[in-house]
């Protein structure tokens, strides 16, 4: 097993400058040499999980990152801890079957709960503001009623306005009032630490290979002697393993976010599929404002998009972005732009995270395509991997083997 992975980034996020990040490099090591009982590879919201569920269950454990934690997608995103996924409960039902998607919409509540609790533990900045999944096209709003109608069945909470609920030219609207957001990459960093786990950042895990009853994990810092090992690589995950390649798609996704405004649009906003998202971030020190946060425009830039690994922002997805918040939020149109930023998703075929041990390395799993939804769904699925790595029990609708049947 041996990678090179792409050490670089280009834009800072308005997440990681609050908090700091990146930190100043630490100095080329002298070649670490750490015995241990599991070897964590990524320190995202995933790997960040994993550590903790290592803590309360006693497991020693060392995180490495190729760059530092909170650098990765988790540092870069929208902060939305929403209830279900991208696609409309409806067609989720079709997708997956009505009993899957019952059971994924009530995994993506008890991660939200459990988030929200451990930010508010942490000291996290978190709000359980509710979320709008909006439609701005006739097919979405046929997709939002349908959901409805299976969410009211399946007794999830939510309310369905067939109008335009906030007079801005949405055609529907479902409002799921336990949603929340979060500062994503202060709560992969406080998780992390409140782990305990030793972390050992600027250093790329290049191969892996069997040492006598365990593994050993070469970075580019420090070499571990671990009995196994947890990929949480997501996006990243092709460069590292070619058995990732053509089952872990990289895809761009691109934000930006304004000087502060007043507020007008306090809730988490999720719009065509998905492939919009908008929210205000509070501005602790000036009560009535916010900056505007907006993210997406994926689908009208496959070209440039679905294909990098860079963290570089492109005029083009910029401008679509903008113009999204003239067409349906115009009186932010004008607001400077304070931050732009990229960062790298992980998607897979079917839109469902793999979870799994390698089928030509024993000891090593992974934890990894989170299809945009990490805070949504990631500890979740992280606790599921842990239990996989520890006890044997199986990852359910997450078994990565189901690409096989
Ligand atoms: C623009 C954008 C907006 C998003 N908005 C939301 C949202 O609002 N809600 C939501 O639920 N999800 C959202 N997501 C998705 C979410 O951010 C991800 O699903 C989640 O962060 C994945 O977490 P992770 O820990 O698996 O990966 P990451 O956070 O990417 O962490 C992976 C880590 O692995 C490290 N790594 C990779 N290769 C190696 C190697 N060889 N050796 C050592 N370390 C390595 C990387 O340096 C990185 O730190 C968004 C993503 C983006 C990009």
């Amino acid at each position: 097993m041996a990678s090179t992975f792409l050490d670089r980034f280009a834009t800072t996020s308005f997440w990681q400058q609050s908090i700091g990040l990146p930190t100043p490099e630490a100095p080329p090591g002298e070649g670490l040499k750490i015995e241990t009982d599991l070897c964590i590879v990524g320190g995202g919201v995933i790997g960040s999980s994993i550590a903790w569920f290592a803590q309360q269950a006693g497991i020693e454990a060392v995180l490495l990152d190729a760059r530092q934690p909170a650098l990765g997608a988790t540092g870069r995103n929208a902060g939305m801890a929403l209830c279900g996924i991208a696609e409309s409960y409806a067609s989720a039902v079709e997708q997956y079957g009505r009993q899957a998607a019952k059971e994924l919409w009530q995994l993506t509540i008890d991660n939200r709960e459990m988030m929200l609790g451990l930010a508010a533990r942490l000291g996290v900045p978190s709000e359980r503001c509710g979320s709008w999944l909006l439609a701005d096209c006739a097919e979405e709003a046929e997709a939002l009623a349908g959901s409805a109608r299976l969410l009211q069945a399946d007794g999830f909470d939510h309310h369905f306005a067939s109008t335009d609920f906030f007079g801005r030219g949405f055609l529907a609207g479902l409002h799921r009032p336990a949603d929340g957001v979060i500062q994503p990459a202060h709560f992969n960093r406080a998780l992390l630490a409140a782990s305990g786990v030793r972390v050992i950042s600027s250093a790329a895990v290049t191969e892996i290979t069997p040492a006598g009853t365990g593994l050993r994990v070469e970075s580019s810092r420090a070499t571990i002697h671990a009995r196994r090992v947890l990929l949480a690589t997501n996006g990243y995950s092709a460069l590292f393993h070619p058995f990732f390649q053509g089952k872990v798609h990289p895809r761009r996704g691109q934000i930006q976010v304004s000087e502060p405004a007043p507020l007008v649009f306090p809730v988490a906003g999720y719009s065509h599929f998905g492939y919009y998202y908008f929210r205000q971030v509070a501005e602790p020190d000036q009560p009535g404002m916010g900056r505007w946060l907006i993210g997406g425009a994926r689908h009208l830039n496959y070209a440039t998009e679905n294909h990098l690994t860079d963290e570089n922002v492109t005029a083009k997805v910029q401008a679509d972005i903008s113009a999204y918040t003239a067409r349906y939020f115009p009186e932010l149109a004008d607001v400077p732009i304070s931050h732009r930023w990229a960062g790298t998703m992980g998607f897979t075929d079917d839109g469902l995270p793999l979870v799994g041990e390698m089928p030509d390395q024993p000891g090593v799993f992974f934890c990894v395509g989170f299809n945009g939804h990490g805070m949504g769904l990631g500890i979740k699925v992280a606790e599921r991997a842990f239990g996989l790595l520890t006890e044997g029990r199986g990852a359910g609708m997450f078994d990565w083997q189901r690409l096989k049947r």
